[in-house]
C-alpha cells in the first residue's frame, strides 16, 4: 500500500496508459479521480475501480478549458479532501508531414498537451501548496520529449515542452515539498497508437507490419512494444518516492529506444 490515503488526479485515465496508472494507484491504496473528456468512459472506469473496493470518481473534463479544469479539481477536493498526485496524461496524436499540417491541428495538439498540463498543474499546485503536505506532479512525456520522428511536428514540440514545464515546477515546488517528473514511454499499443499504424502506412507508402517493425520498434533493443504495465510501474515510483531527491527528471521507458 505505497499510496495509502493519497488522492490522485489523473487526466486521460479512461483509456490506455492513464487507465493502467489509475488501476495500479488504486491497488496501492490511493483514491482516484478519473478525469477524462469521455464522460461515459470516465464513469465506467471509476465504477470498475470502485468494484474492487477502491475509492474512485469519474469526472468529465476537457483539459484545454480553464473553467472545466478548475471545476474538476474542485470536485476532486470535495470528494476526497485534497490532491496529492497529479498525473497529466491526456493526449492525442495527429500525423502529417509538416507542410500539410493545418494551423488548427497544430493548435489543437499543443492545447491538449501543453495548455492541459499548465491548467491542471496550476489548479493542483494551488491545492498542494495550501494543504502543506507536499505532492507529486507527473507528466506523460514520450521518447518524443527527447527525439524527433517523421510526421509528428506538433507532438514532438509539445512533448519537449513538457520537460521545461516539469523542471520549472520542480524548482518552484521544492519549497512546498512538491516534486515533478516526466515519464517518456516508447510505443505502447493503446488506441492512440492503433490509430496511427494505418495512417503512417498510408502516408509513408508501406505496409502496417512495416510501420510496426521498421518505424515504431526499429530502434528498440528487442523489437518489443512498451506496455501500459511498464509505464504504470514508473508512475508508481515517481508518485511514491518520499523525498525531493527525485525531482525535475525525465525517465525513458522504451526497450532501449533512445539511450541518454
Ligand atoms: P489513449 O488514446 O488510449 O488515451 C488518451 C485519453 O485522453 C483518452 O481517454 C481521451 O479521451 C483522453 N483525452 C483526449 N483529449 C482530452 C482532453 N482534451 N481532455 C481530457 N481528456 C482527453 O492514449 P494513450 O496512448 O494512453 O496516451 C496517454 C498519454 O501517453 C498521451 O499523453 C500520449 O501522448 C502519451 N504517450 C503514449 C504513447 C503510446 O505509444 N501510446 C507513447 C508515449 C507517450
Amino acid at each position: 500500500m505505497q499510496l495509502k490515503d493519497k488522492v490522485a488526479f489523473i487526466t486521460g485515465s479512461a483509456s490506455g496508459i492513464g487507465k493502467e496508472i489509475a488501476t495500479v494507484y488504486a491497488r496501492e491504496g490511493a483514491a482516484i479521480v478519473i478525469a477524462d473528456l469521455n464522460r461515459q468512459a470516465a464513469e465506467a472506469t471509476a465504477a470498475e475501480l470502485a468494484a474492487t473496493g477502491a475509492k474512485a470518481i469519474g469526472v468529465a473534463v476537457d483539459v484545454t478549458d480553464e473553467a472545466q479544469v478548475e471545476a474538476a479539481v474542485e470536485r476532486a477536493v470535495a470528494a476526497f479532501g485534497g490532491i496529492d498526485i497529479l498525473v497529466s496524461n491526456a493526449g492525442i496524436q495527429i500525423v502529417h508531414p509538416l507542410e500539410e499540417f493545418s494551423f488548427a491541428e497544430w493548435k489543437k495538439l499543443l492545447a491538449i498537451h501543453l495548455d492541459g498540463a499548465f491548467l491542471t498543474t496550476r489548479a493542483c499546485l494551488r491545492r498542494m501548496y495550501a494543504q502543506g503536505r507536499g505532492g507529486s506532479v507527473i507528466y506523460m512525456g514520450s521518447v518524443h520529449s527527447k527525439e524527433a520522428s517523421l510526421l509528428k511536428a506538433p507532438y514532438v514540440t509539445a512533448k519537449h515542452g513538457l520537460i521545461g514545464l516539469c523542471k520549472t515546477v520542480a524548482k518552484e515546488g521544492a519549497a512546498h515539498n512538491v516534486r515533478a517528473n516526466v515519464i517518456c514511454p516508447g510505443f505502447v499499443r493503446t488506441p492512440l497508437v492503433e490509430k496511427q499504424i494505418p495512417e503512417q502506412a498510408k502516408t509513408l507508402g508501406i505496409t502496417e507490419a512495416e510501420v510496426v517493425r521498421n518505424v515504431m520498434l526499429k530502434e528498440t533493443v528487442d523489437g518489443e512494444f512498451t506496455t501500459t504495465d511498464d509505464v504504470a510501474r514508473v508512475a508508481l515510483l515517481f508518485a511514491a518516492f518520499p523525498t525531493n531527491a527525485l525531482t525535475g527528471q525525465s525517465l525513458v521507458v522504451s526497450h532501449g529506444w533512445f539511450m541518454q
